[in-house]
């Protein structure tokens, strides 16, 4: 692996600032993604140090360095599933289905995420659909504000949207139900 020190460092900042979304551990492989300026998915093998990215530089970059120190800092779930290989991102779904605090943080970074590079509006709102799902279950009433923040701002973008309208109207139940 070829990677300098300020990658390092820059790798570490992302880590900490809470960018690696998910990590999986299928043998001595890596998976992971991570929320950079995209969406990115890395692959890091911890044996030969080889990696790759799907960020323009294609590997040995700071998302390969941040999964490193999400690694080391035990952020990551194991698993023995062959198909980790080549559904990672399921297998991250499903382990967080069994932890639905986690799961709920993670998809509140994701829906922060979306709401600047979503163009659509359509992730946001699975991703909106999701975490109150995931607020009923796990009755974390403090997620309530980023919802009405994320809310608030879809309906400037989206502001011809029946879709942002349903979206108040399902938060706004949920609110009354807690
Ligand atoms: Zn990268």
């Amino acid at each position: 692996m070829a990677m300098d020190e300020k990658t390092l460092k820059k790798g570490e900042r992302y880590y900490k600032s809470g960018k690696v979304l998910w990590v999986v551990k299928h043998g001595s492989r890596l998976f992971s993604k991570i929320l950079g300026t995209y969406p990115y998915y890395v692959e890091l093998d911890l044996e030969t140090g080889e990696n790759s990215c799907t960020c323009p530089l294609g590997g040995d970059c700071k998302h390969v360095a941040a999964v490193m120190k999400a690694y080391e800092n035990g952020f990551y779930f194991e698993t023995f599933e062959g198909h980790a290989e080549i559904f990672p991102e399921a297998v991250a779904m499903e382990f967080l289905s069994e932890v639905p605090e986690l799961a709920l943080d993670v998809t509140l970074k994701e829906l922060r995420f979306a709401v600047s590079t979503d163009e659509s509006g359509s992730e946001v709102a699975r991703l909106f659909r999701r975490a109150l799902k995931l607020v009923a279950l796990t009755g974390r009433k403090e997620a309530l504000h980023v919802l009405e923040e994320v809310a608030e701002e879809y309906g400037h973008v989206f502001e011809d949207y029946e879709l942002s309208l349903k979206l108040r109207d399902e938060l706004r139940e949920l609110e009354a139900s807690l």
